[in-house]
């Protein structure tokens, strides 16, 4: 595997930061997961739209777009696979322990695994923490992502692949890397992105393609939908067959198929819409 560290391609034995990296110990930095398909990136600019606002809200430099367009270029080129996974991920660089975002500036680093394409459903969980809606961090694509690892642990425990938050007011919001749709009487709704959730790019493409609505849903909704679907850049569109207790369809209902369908359509005609 050829990694994209500070600068160059490097063998993966050879792409190294250093131990005092602020995302490492503090978990100061960024990242994008964008899905790559026969070498090329899907909704790239979408990403790095993200990828910029994120850097803003935590303070660290602006990105070089170019560069990590073209480290983005260079990583997909060296590491040939159907379906990718890129991680670009940017954070606050060598900082002295103890100190403040280090002076050296930030690190960028992009990789790419191969990745087998989702099941089109899948189970969830609920988990009793909450989602801040008014945190310093809410809406930002942070490397602070324990909490997720914690709540993904608990939905794998119980057979699940996904977890899914309230926020702090207990209103649906997303789960750990998804965001989450409801269908109430053959209409389509997500949260709002003031519930805290992240502004999912799936999210956006799936609100403007099948109209979805954004609504402020209790959590009780769960056990009320008809169909529940989560989007994230690896999924896309993936129906929900179970949430904790509640069985639903095993096949994706009528609504979220066609969502699924006009999703496959769109996406397949525009690489980066
Ligand atoms: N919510 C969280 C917390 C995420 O980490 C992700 C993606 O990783 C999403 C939602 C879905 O966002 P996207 O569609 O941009 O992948």
């Amino acid at each position: 595997m050829r990694i994209w560290v500070n600068g160059g391609l490097r063998d993966a034995d050879d792409a190294r930061l250093s131990v005092l990296d602020h995302g490492l110990t503090v978990g100061d930095g960024i990242f994008e997961t964008v899905r790559t398909g026969e070498g090329r990136p899907f909704a790239l600019t979408r990403h790095l739209d993200r990828l910029a606002r994120s850097a803003r809200g935590l303070g660290l430099p602006d990105p070089d777009l170019d560069e990590v367009r073209r480290a983005a270029t260079a990583v997909i080129d060296a590491n040939p696979v159907t379906l990718g996974r890129l991680r670009i991920t940017y954070t606050g660089g060598l900082s002295p322990l103890g100190s403040d975002r280090g002076t050296a500036g930030p690190s960028l680093v992009v990789a790419l695994d191969g990745v087998s394409r989702r099941p089109d459903t899948t189970a969830v969980i609920t988990v009793p923490w909450t989602r801040n809606e008014r945190g310093a961090l809410t809406g930002l694509k942070t490397t602070s992502y324990a909490e997720n690892v914690v709540a993904l642990a608990r939905a794998r425990e119980r057979g699940a692949s996904e977890a899914l938050f309230p926020n702090t007011v207990g209103r649906l919001c997303e789960g750990t890397g998804s965001n989450v749709f409801v269908v109430l009487d053959g209409r389509i709704h997500t949260p709002p992105v003031a519930s805290g959730c992240l502004a999912g790019i799936t999210r956006a493409l799936a609100v403007e393609w099948t109209g979805a609505e954004e609504s402020d849903l209790p959590m009780e909704v769960l056990a009320e939908a008809d169909e529940i679907f989560l989007t994230s850049t690896l999924r896309d569109i993936q129906a929900v067959h179970r949430v904790d207790d509640r069985e639903l369809a095993p096949e994706p209902g009528p609504v979220t198929a066609k969502a699924m369908r006009i999703f496959d359509e769109r996406a397949g005609n525009d690489l980066d819409p």
